[in-house]
């Protein structure tokens, strides 16, 4: 079969940065194993250390074939060596022995009919160096068609159920192409690319409703609206409504159980344990707001992480069987939210460089949790519903 090959700029330009890295892929996760990959770690010819290791460090899970790595206090990975920071399967073994995760991360994709787009996924820092790192970064192309591709690692598959549970997947290239052009618009600014994205997820979910093969028509006739500049000022014109914007997102902090953790890091070393990092007046935050932006001067840096976010998350559709609107929105507040943690963290720190490190790892951290943690939309929108604030309307002010 030959498939169409659609790929960010920056994706070839990946080096992971092993020991210097900061933020290991190691930690947090409990990455899953087969059992058949640990088996052939036992099997090999190993020292006896690294298989009394491999004896007390996994444990059962749901699935009779996969078992997952069981951390140690320090919430790393029991094969980490703590002096050197590297793998000790790797070291012993090599690359061969480690499990498929650690193989192929941070690399994943989407397969749709005949439609391959790789990426890398943001929670690793060094994709985040890359992708902040030029203005075309994330510009996405298209490669010639490869012929007789067999297997596709890492790739989340559409297959021909879930299609017929969700014909409007069959539009998924469109769509994705579509939104990624509205994002990646350098002519208007990031919040007014993703407001006119959840008016157009909308009207597109109204006429799929009515006839889902009305969407290549639908999106024909939406694109030049997307990019005309009248629109576009007009959107850019709405006021923002910040006592509606805040506590939304203060409140899906606690809803998310990231409020304690984030509180913690985002504070620095002055800070006091009352004081509330995560309330920002809104008499306060349009000059934390500037201050945050003023850390980041070159415009495309955020845009980027918006782009890289939007692929790692599997836009349009983290969840396949959710409509394009639920899927935006989920997509639209989760911009939203790391953004105003951006400004959290400029408003408790004064320090340009490090409010650019905490923005990186809060990006990274979040993106685990955001974008490869298929329960964790479902949270978001049933908070968002829960506070009547699930139309289009409500998640623009969230997004302003
Ligand atoms: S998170 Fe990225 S850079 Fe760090 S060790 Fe993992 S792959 Fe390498």
């Amino acid at each position: 079969m030959s498939y169409t090959i659609k790929i960010p700029s920056y994706i070839n330009d990946f080096k992971c940065i092993g020991k210097e890295c900061e933020l290991h892929c190691c930690q947090v996760w409990g990455i899953d194993w087969y059992v058949s990959e640990v088996e052939r770690i036992k099997n090999s010819d190993c020292s006896q250390e690294l298989k009394d290791l491999v004896a007390r460090s996994f444990k059962k899970t749901e699935h009779d074939d996969i078992v997952r790595i069981i951390f140690g206090e320090d919430k790393d990975c029991p094969f980490h060596d703590k002096e050197d920071r590297l793998c000790m399967i790797q070291k012993e073994l090599g690359h061969d022995y480690l499990s498929h995760t650690c193989k192929t991360y941070p690399l994943a994709g989407t397969i749709n009919n005949g439609t391959i787009l790789r990426y890398r996924v943001i929670s690793c820092p060094a994709v985040y160096d890359l992708v902040t790192a030029s203005p075309d970064a994330c510009d996405v192309y298209t490669k010639a068609r490869k012929e007789d591709i067999t297997t596709v690692n890492s790739c989340f598959v559409d297959t021909e159920t879930d299609v017929s549970d969700n014909p409007v997947l069959m539009y998924r290239n469109e769509l994705f192409d579509f939104f990624y052009g509205i994002i990646s618009n350098k002519n208007t600014d990031i919040i007014t690319a993703l407001i006119s994205g959840i008016l157009a997820a909308s009207k597109i979910d109204e006429f799929a409703a009515k006839d889902v093969k009305r969407i290549p028509e639908v999106i024909k006739a939406l694109t030049p609206q997307m990019t005309n500049p009248a629109t576009l000022k007009s959107l850019q014109d709405i006021a923002p409504n910040l006592s509606v914007k805040l506590p939304v997102l203060k409140n899906l902090f606690s809803s998310l159980e990231i409020e304690v953790p984030f509180r913690k890091f985002i504070q620095n070393g002055e800070g006091t344990a009352d004081t509330d990092v995560l309330f920002i007046s809104p008499e306060q935050y349009n000059d934390y707001y500037k201050k945050f932006r003023s850390c980041f001067p070159k415009d495309y840096i955020i845009r980027n992480i918006v782009r890289a976010l939007y692929m790692d998350m599997q836009m349009p559709f983290i969840d396949k069987k959710d409509s394009i609107f639920a899927n935006y929105a989920y997509f639209a507040v989760c911009v939203a939210a790391i953004e105003y943690l951006g400004v959290c963290i400029a408003a408790s720190n004064d320090d340009e460089v490090a409010v650019r490190a905490k923005f990186k790892t809060i990006v990274c951290h979040l993106a685990r949790k955001l974008c490869h943690n298929t329960t964790t939309n479902k949270l978001v929108l049933d908070f968002i519903k829960s506070i009547n604030c699930y139309t289009p309307g409500y998640i623009s002010i969230i997004v302003k």
